[in-house]
Parts: structure tokens; C-alpha cells; sequence
């Protein structure tokens, strides 16, 4: 079976990975599609850069991409000079579907296509002035501290006073970011770019805003309590957050045992704040502020249109894990606003697409038509299946799902016209897409170690397209 995935971020690699094992004994050639030049995805570009402990992944999907690629024979792979081993993967970064390969041209090469693209966007909010100068989805900023090729090289952190809007941890991982003193995030790989840029902020104050309570959140544990140990960052809660009548909390949510330690955590925030008003602590020069039961309903700007405050509803609990609206509002200022309240996916030329939810209409990965029939050869796996939900682990579960239906559905799979494998780098090659591959990956992969090793540090990563294609490409 010849089989493509778009998308080489750890949905991709683990489908390719689990679809090897599965049929070991037929010899699947996979070919892996990314438009970046560097595979992972969100772990490289998704992932915050002092979450050593979760970048680490990398080292087992890299593995799979060496695997796959048959060690010494990835270079025979790579120029496409004789055939793929028996259960091969191959890596072609920066190619982008839809532009340089279309689906056409998959069902000329393979018999069947799984959609690994992930989601990379922001969902919207829809409140008066969010469009505002100083008003930021939480997704860029993460694309710019991560380094991601296509976004600005510069951020604009001119703001003593910032909010952050959403309960997740995406919204915590802009928080961390946003409040740390940038010296501290010198041992990990942040470019050299983010780092200048973080060290010009003036913050001072950070205010988190979540639409319900504080056993309602979507952080983890771990996340949260990272934060409070930020160093030289006092948190700030109000009391009457945690005051309020909600059987609900106990007859439900209390079960749960990550929401017993997240109470725990934040309990021990009351008792430090109690201390610091009592003068027995010393206060901090940053502050984070978590406002629970706030609603944002207006970005709240200046005569130049610029964030200067969000105006916020206080909510209270509706007994059924719901909030109502009070109609008490209040205005916190602020100089910029991320709203962090989750991702959202990105349509595919000619592959059906959900509005609403922003991802490839499916059951249980066979994706489905404006009739709900299934579209041949056409499969989804990871966010773009399921939606910006669960943690990187829970990738691999979907992929085996997705992966069942495919190998169920063999008598409706695509028949190539073109089997040889040589033939995809020759029309990529033909059409003047500057592919990257898996040895390139490798070669800019110990360009980036090597620039931290010079400086002391895990890595400096190589930010422009341009620049990691060339190396890459040994150019
Ligand atoms: P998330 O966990 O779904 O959190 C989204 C937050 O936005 C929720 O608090 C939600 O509140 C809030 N929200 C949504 N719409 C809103 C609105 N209109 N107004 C106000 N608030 C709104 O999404 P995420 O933070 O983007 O994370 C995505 C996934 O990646 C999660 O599974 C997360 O755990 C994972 N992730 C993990 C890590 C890590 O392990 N360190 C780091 C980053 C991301 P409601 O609950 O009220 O809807």
C-alpha cells in the first residue's frame, strides 16, 4: 500500500507509525507531507520552550521518522534512486497542499490520504473591540515564541498591564510567558528574537479571566502550580471567587481528582496572599491576577483605538455547571489582550470542512461529504479530526481508530497510476518546490544544537523559512 499523510506534526507521525506496525507483514510506503521545513508540528511550535519535559516527545517521533526512513537507505529514499524498503516512511517538509501538491496528485501516487493538519488558528471571540490594536489570539503569540517560521519576527510588548483571556493551558503557557522574567527562560531554546523581545516588556500586573469558577477550569494540575512557583510573581486572587453557593462544585466536579488538587493549589495562594496583606510576606514586582466568573463582553479602547481596558460581567453559578449573567460589570485596565479560549482548524482545498467546529467532517476518521456519505481514500486523524482537544498522548488512540477504518476499507481505496516511488521527488523537483527530507532535518536539527552549544544553551532555533530550508538542504 502507498499511502500519504499531510501533516507532520505528532498526529502524522504517530498514524504512520502505528499504520506500519499494523501491517507489517504488506509493507506500507508512507509518504509524510509537511509544509513547514522541520517535522513535529505543535511540539516544535505549539509547545512552550520551558516545557523541556514535553519537547521531549520529539526524541520518539524522530525515531519513527529514522525508522521509517531505513536509516542508510534514506538517502536512496531522499532522491528517489531505488525503491523504499518494505515499510518505509518518508519526509517531505516544506510542501504545502494545495499549492504545490494537490489532491489530484495524491490519488495519482497513493491509494488512500490521511489529513494530520492539526489546528493552528484561533477561534474567535465575538465581543466589541477584539479587533483592537493590542488585541492578540493566543495562537500567534505561542507561534512567536516558539519561533514559527511564518510569523513576524518582532512582538509588540509594550504593555504594563496585560489580560488573558480563557481557563486552558494554552491560556497558562501565555501567562507563564508573558509574566517570567526573561532570564529565566535563557537554558531553553527560545530565539534569540523572543528573547530580546521579552526582556523590552514593561509588564507589571497580568490579569487571567475565566467565565467560571475555579473547580471549572481546563488547566492541569501541574501547569498551574508551575506558575505559582514563577519566580518573583506574586498571585492574586478575590475571595469572592470562592465564596459562592454551587452544589454542583461538590456533587460533581470535586469527584474529579485533578480538580481536588487545582482547589489545593489555589487554596495555598489564599493562605500566601493572607500572609503578604498581614505584612508577613514580601510582595513580588509582578503580580497575576485570576479573575473567575467573568464573562468578557467589550474590549474596551482608547481615542486611538488601542486595548485599554476589557469589560468583564460577573457571572454566578446556574447549579448545572452553567453560569448566569448578573448584570454587574466591571472594567479592568489593561494595555493588551490575548484571548487563549482554544484553537480552531484550517480548511483543505477540495476536503470538506466543518464551519462551525473547524474541523474535516468524519466518523471515526472516514471523512464525510456535505451528504454525511464518506469520501473515498480520504482520512483524518488528530485535531483536524476531533477538534484543539486533549493532550499529545490521546493523538495516538485517534490515529489507531482512523487507521482501523482505513485497513477496513481497502476494496475503496484510490488506485495510483503511478506506483514508482521515485516519482513524487521527481514532480516535487519538476515543479521547483525546495523539499526538505528527513537527513535535512537531521543537518538542521545539529545546525540548531550546535548554535546553543556555543552559547550554553539546549538550542537556538533557526526562525526563517528561507534560512531552514537552505540549511536543511545543505545549500
Ligand atoms: P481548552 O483547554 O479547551 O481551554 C479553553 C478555555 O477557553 C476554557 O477555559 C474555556 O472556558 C475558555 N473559553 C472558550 N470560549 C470562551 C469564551 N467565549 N469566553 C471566555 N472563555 C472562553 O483549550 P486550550 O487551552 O487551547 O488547550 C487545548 C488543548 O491543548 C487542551 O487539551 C490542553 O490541555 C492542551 N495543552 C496542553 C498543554 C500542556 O500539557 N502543558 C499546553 C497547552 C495546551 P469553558 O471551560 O467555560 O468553556
Amino acid at each position: 500500500m502507498r499511502l500519504a499523510i499531510v501533516g507532520a506534526g505528532p498526529a502524522g507521525i504517530y498514524a504512520a507509525d502505528l499504520l506500519i506496525k499494523a501491517e507489517r507483514d504488506f509493507g506500507v510506503e508512507i509518504d509524510l507531507f509537511e509544509q513547514l521545513p522541520a517535522p513535529y508540528g505543535l511540539v516544535r511550535y505549539g509547545v512552550s520552550p520551558d516545557h523541556p519535559r514535553i519537547k521531549g516527545i520529539i526524541t520518539a517521533l524522530r525515531e519513527v521518522l529514522d525508522r521509517g526512513a531505513g536509516g542508510e537507505d534514506a538517502g536512496a529514499q531522499r532522491t528517489g534512486e531505488g525503491t523504499a524498503p518494505s515499510g518505509s516512511i518518508r519526509y517531505f517538509g516544506n510542501v504545502r497542499y494545495g499549492q504545490d501538491l494537490t489532491l489530484d496528485d495524491l490519488k495519482r501516487h497513493y491509494h488512500a490520504v490521511i489529513f494530520a493538519t492539526g489546528a493552528i488558528r484561533d477561534a474567535d471571540l465575538s465581543i466589541p473591540g477584539i479587533d483592537a490594536e493590542g488585541s492578540y489570539g493566543a495562537a500567534d503569540f505561542v507561534s512567536w515564541f516558539d519561533g514559527h517560521p511564518d510569523v513576524p519576527r518582532t512582538w509588540p510588548l509594550e504593555a504594563a498591564q496585560v489580560g488573558v483571556i480563557g481557563n486552558g493551558n494554552v491560556a497558562l503557557d501565555v501567562s507563564r510567558m508573558l509574566i517570567k522574567h526573561p532570564e529565566d527562560l535563557l537554558p531553553t531554546e527560545i530565539p534569540a528574537n523572543v528573547y530580546e523581545g521579552l526582556q523590552a516588556s514593561p509588564i507589571e500586573e497580568l490579569h487571567l479571566f475565566g467565565r467560571r469558577g475555579p473547580a471549572y477550569v481546563k488547566f492541569t494540575p501541574l501547569e498551574l502550580r508551575e506558575l505559582g512557583e514563577v519566580r518573583d510573581v506574586d498571585m492574586v486572587v478575590d475571595e469572592r471567587d470562592f465564596d459562592l453557593d454551587d452544589p454542583y462544585v461538590d456533587e460533581h466536579l470535586m469527584k474529579n481528582k485533578q480538580i481536588v488538587v487545582i482547589t489545593r493549589v489555589m487554596n495555598q495562594w489564599r493562605e500566601a496572599q493572607r500572609a503578604r496583606r498581614a505584612g508577613e510576606a514580601p510582595q513580588a514586582s509582578r503580580r497575576l491576577h485570576l479573575h473567575f466568573w467573568s464573562r468578557p463582553v467589550e474590549v474596551v479602547t482608547d481615542d486611538a483605538g488601542r486595548v485599554a481596558g476589557l469589560k468583564i460581567e460577573r457571572t454566578a453559578p446556574d447549579g448545572s455547571g452553567g453560569v448566569i449573567d448578573t448584570g454587574e460589570f466591571e472594567v479592568i485596565p489593561m494595555q493588551s489582550l490575548y484571548r487563549a479560549i482554544g484553537y480552531f482548524g484550517s480548511p483543505l482545498d477540495e476536503i470538506p470542512f466543518d464551519d462551525r467546529r473547524g474541523v474535516i467532517p468524519n466518523r471515526q476518521g472516514r471523512v464525510l461529504d456535505a451528504a454525511g456519505d464518506q469520501v473515498p481514500g480520504v482520512y483524518a486523524t488528530g485535531w483536524i479530526k476531533r477538534g484543539p482537544v486533549g493532550l499529545i498522548g490521546h493523538t495516538k488512540s485517534d490515529a489507531m481508530e482512523t487507521l482501523e477504518c482505513l485497513i477496513e476499507d481497502r476494496e475503496s481505496w484510490w488506485t495510483p497510476e503511478i506506483e514508482d516511488p521515485s516519482a513524487m521527488p521527481a514532480l516535487l523537483s519538476e515543479r521547483n518546490v525546495p523539499y526538505t527530507t528527513i537527513e535535512g532535518w537531521h543537518r538542521l536539527d545539529e545546525h540548531e544544537l550546535g548554535l546553543g552549544e556555543a552559547e550554553g544553551r539546549t538550542r537556538v532555533k533557526v526562525v526563517p523559512r528561507d534560512e531552514m530550508t537552505r540549511i536543511s538542504r545543505g545549500e
